[in-house]
């Protein structure tokens, strides 16, 4: 579980050991504000309670970063946000895709009736001269024409 708490007049910050970071941290004053259970999200909602609260923020401070560093990159501090960055990007692209697709929904089902149409008028009926009915090809070449029943001679 990830902890949002909130330091008044100093800062919003996340820890997974509330409320024991903020005691590390030299602070007797301090509140619980939020729980997450996904890393990112809580790390959004972090930079979102400080920026909406007007306490200086900077995408170094991302919690899921200070966690990368402390566990993946021991001692080799980075200010890449790419992760944030991409899950940012991926989020809205996966709606986008969504949109999109519904959208070539309706144009493909139109072409398919066109389709449809155009096929019929490849296909003009054949006027049998014996019988006198008109006939898909198919029909004529098999049962009309020269085949028809109604031919006489
Ligand atoms: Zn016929």
């Amino acid at each position: 579980m990830y902890y949002i708490y909130h330091i008044p007049g100093h800062k919003y910050g996340m820890t997974q050991h509330y409320p024991q970071r903020c005691i590390d941290q030299g602070f007797d004053t301090y509140e619980l504000t939020e729980t997450h259970t996904d890393i990112m999200i809580g790390s959004e909602r972090e930079k979102e309670l400080n920026t909406t609260a007007g306490y200086p923020w900077n995408d170094g401070q991302y919690y899921y970063l200070m966690v990368e560093r402390g566990t993946l990159n021991k001692g080799t501090p980075k200010s890449d946000t790419s992760k944030m960055k991409e899950y940012h990007q991926n989020r809205p692209k996966e709606h986008a895709d969504k949109i999109q697709a519904s959208k070539i929904g309706v144009p493909l089902s139109k072409e398919l009736k066109q389709n449809i149409s155009k096929g019929i008028a490849k296909n003009p009926k054949i006027l049998c001269t014996h019988c006198e009915e008109s006939y898909d090809p198919r029909n004529y070449s098999r049962w009309h024409g020269d085949n028809c029943k109604q031919k006489k001679g």
